[in-house]
């Protein structure tokens, strides 16, 4: 086990270009979940640090929109090669507010990073269009304008990769942004403001403060001023944070939660196939939006699939991710400890086969084993419940027709995932699958340069990829004649 000690930043908010702990006494304690112990404290703040915050986005639009594209793209270029070149210390800090593996937190900093790059570049391309028009020396044109300052929120569970697609694709846009990080992580999207900072990034276009979310939403999103809302979390505050935005129309881009389903076909190699899944399905402990969860397997090779997956998930090394041998960490907290043994409960009450897992492991920190849970049905409550930790399901299908009818049935619809050898198999779930990201023979489900979005109870609009700018962008129809 390590014994590496990881200095632990400040945890002040920025506001209007001023680090400051804001005008609350309340703090949020923050923990490392692979030992329970603390690491510091976050000041919470109060309506006076919002009100601070927005006037500060506000007043620092009218520069920044006016701002050329080429400086803004500068500005984000710095400041991701201000990160990539802190790698390894920002990647401790994801490990010990998280708790992921340095090595897995290693590749969300280059990430990060890339998000950063690309929006940097996509903001240079604002292209309008020019439209024929019916008369003689007549202009008609289609530009596209930034909408003003945006309200972000982002989650714990990707601590630099969310809080960095916020923050680039609404500055790349030329709009100006308040983000509140989650309270469980925010040394992450600190260390992120950080280096816009010294970037060069001009005072309030970025703000990042703290407090109770629900206060901080509420008064963020009943301002007319804020003209969008970008953020990533549950459907539950997805669908809270819409109706707050309804009555001033705001724009909304809404990450939300999926329960990506993966058909597996009998004409693959069932062991590699096993294998690469138990990779992808305990990355970040399973606390991705897009970890594959609801492993549909032709009834021909569901138990091989089964035997496979269980002997290779047997080899993880579950402990703390500052040790390079650990494969899969801690759940960021105690309240995924809960979901994942009220989804065990659930399963074991129904006489479900629990080949893997299904228990804590230890006494310190927040450790739950790799879980399988073997031939669910429709009624379990894994079947429907994103789990949002390290477990899975599978179930036995005989028709595609079936697998497809499972795969769909949910309303949520974000990540899906196929496994076969049939073209024609293949180009059909790819068709019928209802859901933001189909990938067939591989567990990538998004990338920078790639649109990321869910269908349904899975969100609304599409973050990253050349989507990714023109979400924080209006459409303007102008016309003269000469
Ligand atoms: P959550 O939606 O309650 O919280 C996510 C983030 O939103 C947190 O940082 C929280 O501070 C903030 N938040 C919560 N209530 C808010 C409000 N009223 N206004 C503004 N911000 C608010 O999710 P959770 O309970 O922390 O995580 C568990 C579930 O959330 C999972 O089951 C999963 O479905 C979902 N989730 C999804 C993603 C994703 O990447 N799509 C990320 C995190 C969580």
């Amino acid at each position: 086990m390590t014994t590496r000690t990881i200095a632990y930043p400040d945890l002040s908010s920025y506001i209007g270009g001023t680090w400051t702990r804001g005008s609350g006494t309340e703090e949020v304690t923050v923990l490392n979940p692979a030992t329970g112990t603390e690491l510091g404290a976050v000041p919470l703040g109060i309506n006076d640090d919002f009100v601070a915050a927005l006037d500060a986005a506000d007043a620092a639009f009218g520069s920044w929109r006016r701002t050329s594209p080429t400086t803004r793209a500068e500005i984000l270029r710095r400041a991701a090669a201000i990160m990539r070149a802190r790698a390894s210390e920002l990647a401790d800090l994801i490990t010990v507010e998280l708790g992921k593996p340095t090595r897995e937190a290693r590749v969300e900093v280059v990430t990060a990073a890339e998000h950063i790059e690309w929006a940097a570049e996509e903001g240079r391309r604002g292209y309008g269009r020019d439209i024929p028009a019916r008369t003689p020396r007549t202009v008609q044109t289609v530009r596209r304008e930034p909408l003003g300052p945006i309200a972000g929120f982002a989650p714990w569970n990707a601590p630099l990769i969310t809080p960095a697609r916020k923050i680039a694709y609404v500055l790349a846009a030329g709009c100006t942004l308040v983000l509140k990080p989650s309270e469980e992580t925010p040394g992450c999207a600190l260390a992120l403001v950080r280096a816009f900072e010294e970037a060069g990034l001009p005072e309030g276009v970025l703000n990042a403060i703290f407090g109770k979310p629900e206060s901080v939403s509420t008064y963020l999103l009943s301002d007319s001023r804020v003209k969008g809302v970008t953020f990533t979390g549950s459907t539950g505050v997805g669908r809270a944070l819409a109706s707050l935005a309804a009555p001033s129309m705001k724009r909304l881009i809404l990450e939300l939660g999926g329960n990506a389903p993966v058909i597996i076909n009998a004409d693959v190699d069932v062991k590699a196939v096993a294998e690469s899944a138990v990779r992808a399905t305990y990355r970040n402990a399973g606390q991705i939006c897009t970890s594959p969860s609801r492993f549909l397997i032709h009834d021909s090779i569901h138990d091989d699939f089964v035997q496979a997956f269980t002997q290779s998930a047997r080899t993880l090394v579950v402990g703390n991710g500052l040790d390079e041998r650990t494969d899969m960490g801690p759940v960021a907290n105690e309240q995924r400890v809960a979901a994942m043994a009220m989804l065990t409960e659930d399963a074991r009450r129904r006489g479900i086969d629990i080949p893997l897992g299904g228990h804590r492991i230890g006494e310190a920190g927040s450790f739950w084993s790799p879980t399988l849970l073997a031939g669910v049905d429709d009624e379990c409550l894994i079947s429907n419940a994103e789990p949002f930790g390290p477990m899975a399901s599978t179930r036995p299908f005989h028709s595609l027709d079936e697998a497809i009818a499972v795969a769909n049935r949910l309303p949520v619809g974000l990540a899906s995932y196929v496994w076969t050898n049939s073209l024609s198999d293949a180009t059909r779930l790819l068709d019928e699958i209802e859901a933001g990201s189909v990938v067939v023979n591989r567990w990538q489900a998004s990338l920078p340069e790639t649109p990321f979005g869910g269908y349904d109870d899975s969100g609304v609009g599409t973050e990253g990829g050349i989507e990714g700018v023109s979400a924080f962008q209006r459409i303007k129809y102008t016309s003269f004649a000469a």
